[in-house]
């Protein structure tokens, strides 16, 4: 019996995708071995690399001047690669500090460069999304850095800041792929895969071409993009089997009518959540109506003591993963691509029933 996995990650695959690698996991397409232990320099894994980017050039309308990169390391070692990547001949970059994980870029980009914190949400406790009208950006800054969908807080742009000439660098590793996303406004688009794409171990790094050439002596080979970019993300051994099953979660987005029809489906289902919590004493979402996250939904019950009931009765009703992050504790529902409406569905009329029985 398969539950409704609310998990941030790694999350809920559509089951379609898990069916399809279980059918071909002996023999791939008639070659008779597992794409497991195909070499990635055999035409068999080539052709399903290709028709891995070429499907998300296609759900995302790529342009061609953007080179796509499927490397390892996660998005918190990009969060390294990035400086390393973009600095060039410049000494800072800027940042906006919209929460937990805007906060491990900016940690860690402190070790390459000098961080100018051009915006931060701490003053609400990372509720919101601070106007790019408040934000302090330096001119002579390598990139300007932001996370697109805050994982932890449930914060998610619905806009695109304008950094003018200077590349605009986006964290979207737990909303990418669940909105169409116009990819020309950003330098370079990055994220961990174990969300919207598929197993953890894929990285995806889209970068603007120009921006390649730029990186520092001491970046390592196996993470400089211009030579991942030259050699096909194959300089080293790329993550294989997840590049596989992303690129069968590709084809089953295309499936789905691609983002723009992914999007409304996004949209049904979080407004389906918030809707109720907007309605209730009961439980509540700190986070300003205009910038919610529609794939993490943080919530909290008035009475914290419930909590561990609640946890409770959902495990109980097929419903698991819904505790909170460690660092904030509440509950947290992260509603991927791939959690049906169905999902929310039954955790909306739980939540509900609990209300009814314990309010
Ligand atoms: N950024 C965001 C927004 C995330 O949600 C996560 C993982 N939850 C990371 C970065 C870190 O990614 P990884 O664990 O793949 O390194």
């Amino acid at each position: 019996m398969r539950v409704f996995n609310f998990s941030a990650g790694p999350a809920v695959l559509p089951e379609q995708v898990l069916r399809r690698a279980a059918d071909e996991m002996l023999d791939w397409h008639g070659s008779g071995m597992s794409v497991m232990e195909m070499s990635h320099r055999g035409k068999e894994f080539i052709s399903i690399a290709q028709k891995t980017e070429a499907d998300l050039r296609t759900l995302m309308a790529i342009p061609d001047n953007y080179r796509v990169l499927f490397l390892q390391g996660g998005a918190m070692a990009e969060n390294a690669l990035i400086p390393m990547n973009l600095l060039g001949d410049k000494t800072g970059a800027d940042y906006v500090n919209t929460g937990e994980w805007s906060k491990k870029s900016i940690k860690e980009a402190k070790k390459y460069c000098k961080v100018n914190v051009a915006a931060s949400a701490e003053d609400r406790d990372f509720t919101y999304v601070p106007p790019q009208s408040v934000w302090k950006l330096d001119p002579n800054a390598a990139y300007v850095h932001i996370c697109t969908n805050e994982t932890i807080g449930g914060v998610e742009y619905h806009w695109v800041p304008d950094t003018g000439a200077v590349p605009l660098v986006a964290d979207m590793s737990s909303h990418i792929l669940s909105r169409v996303v116009d990819v020309s406004k950003y330098g370079v688009i990055y994220g961990g895969a174990q969300k919207n794409i598929g197993p953890a171990g894929v990285t995806l790094v889209i970068v603007r071409e120009d921006l390649l050439g730029r990186a520092l002596a001491i970046t390592p080979s196996a993470f400089d993009w211009k030579l991942q970019a030259e050699n096909d993300s194959m300089l080293n051994t790329p993550p294989t089997y997840g590049i596989y099953i992303a690129g069968l979660v590709f084809e089953w987005l295309l499936e789905q009518g691609g983002l723009a029809s992914m999007e409304q489906k996004n949209i049904a289902k979080a407004n389906l959540l918030y809707d109720y919590l907007d309605q209730t004493a009961f439980y509540s979402n700190p986070v300003a109506k205009a910038d919610r996250s529609r794939m993490n939904i943080p919530f909290r019950l008035a009475d914290t003591s419930l909590d561990d009931a609640f946890l409770q009765g959902a495990q109980e009703r097929g419903m698991v993963q819904l505790k909170g992050h460690r660092s904030v504790g509440g509950m947290r529902a992260s509603i991927y691509n791939a959690m049906p409406i169905e999902g929310v569905q039954r955790l909306v009329e739980y939540m509900k029933e609990f209300e009814r029985s314990h309010g």
